[in-house]
């Protein structure tokens, strides 16, 4: 087309008409992405420690041929054969390293699954696997954050929801606790003081970036939540800012780490507060928000999806579906089908 033309429309449109042009154009690059040599980056990212055997760790590798769908394979003097894709989230997967990186371009463009599934030509249900072997594969690579220097720490609150249990054959579908009183998928709930119907997810972040977004428990967060989730991930001799809340003072004192915990009402002590956490939590409501109430048993694969957002947030949008399949990449973990099914909420 013309420039002069092309300019001419574009000078037409009014500024809602050119977002919405802007979307399509966005859709329209996702559905054309281009993968050459993306497998090849896969595979260094996989080995970027050196030709590494998967299964015993051993070292004395020979490159072997390929595999039935032109996968390069690799013989391990100790134990067989592995192709780069061995004990990945990837293992066993029909999906080509394409659809995958438009499928990770979409979750970074947060498309529901249904345009997702249209886009990467996948069917739904493998979106929905997709998804979570994705992210279940960053949980996994990124851990829990170590914390150090002045901690803040504080829960923030999720209305527990069965979303998609229902389903007839599914082994882990239990009745939830209250019925007869249904409630809006992943609606607020609003109670006085915290109900068994709520999941806690404890958020905890220093001042050097490092951020812990992980689901606790239902109900109220105890000293023995607390200690479990995280042994030894806080320096000693730090210091924790925290709310009133009972829970952190044994807490603290096991770490053992100073507290100062700021009352109800109360801003800040000095260079002590926890406003920078109070403003992740409605980041990560709003962040929330498009997926319409995340069922809880998924609730921690989403928070570490916020989590890996949020320390990728300066990387270049038209990057950030690449370095989400590498980041997956680079743990090695067994996860299959029906562990997605089996995940479970704590
Ligand atoms: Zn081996």
């Amino acid at each position: 087309m013309d420039m002069a033309v092309m300019q001419k429309i574009v000078d037409s449109l009014s500024v809602k008409e050119l977002l919405a042009v802007k979307e399509k154009i966005e859709e329209r690059l996702v559905r054309n992405i281009d993968f050459k040599e993306f497998m090849e980056q896969i595979i260094e990212q996989r080995f970027a420690e050196g030709l590494v055997c998967p299964r015993c760790g051993g070292k004395h590798i020979k490159k072997f041929g390929f595999d039935g769908r032109g996968n390069q394979r690799y013989s391990c003097k100790n134990c067989g054969t592995f192709i780069p894709t061995t004990k990945t989230v990837f293992a066993n997967s029909k999906i080509p390293a394409g659809k995958w990186l438009k499928y990770a371009e979409c979750m970074n463009r947060k498309y529901s699954l249904r345009k997702s599934a249209e886009i990467a030509e996948v069917s739904l249900k493998t979106a929905f696997n997709m998804r979570h072997k994705i992210l279940e594969a960053i949980q996994q690579s990124m851990g829990i954050d170590e914390l150090s220097g002045v901690v803040e720490m504080d829960e923030t609150f999720f209305a527990e929801s069965f979303k998609g249990n229902h389903k007839k054959g599914n082994p882990n579908w239990k009745a939830p606790r209250r019925s007869g009183k249904s409630r809006k998928r992943g609606k607020q709930v609003e109670y006085r003081g915290i109900s068994h119907e709520q999941v806690c997810v404890s958020v905890a972040m220093d001042r050097n970036g490092a951020l812990v977004t992980a689901p606790a428990c239902n109900g109220r967060l105890t000293i023995k939540v607390l200690d479990k989730l995280y042994e030894g991930k806080i320096e000693p001799n730090s210091t924790i800012c925290a709310d009133s809340h009972n829970a952190y003072k044994k807490f603290a004192d096991g770490v053992p780490a100073e507290l100062i915990q700021i009352e109800r009402g109360q801003h800040k002590k000095g260079i002590y507060h926890i406003n920078n956490i109070n403003s992740m939590h409605s980041k990560i409501k709003t962040w929330i928000r498009p997926f319409n109430g995340v069922a809880t048993k998924y609730l921690g694969h989403y928070m570490y999806w916020f989590n890996w957002c949020e320390k990728n947030r300066k990387v270049d949008r038209t990057e950030k579906g690449r370095r989400l399949i590498l980041d997956s990449f680079s743990s090695t973990i067994i996860y299959t089908q029906a562990d997605v099914r089996a995940t479970k909420a704590f």
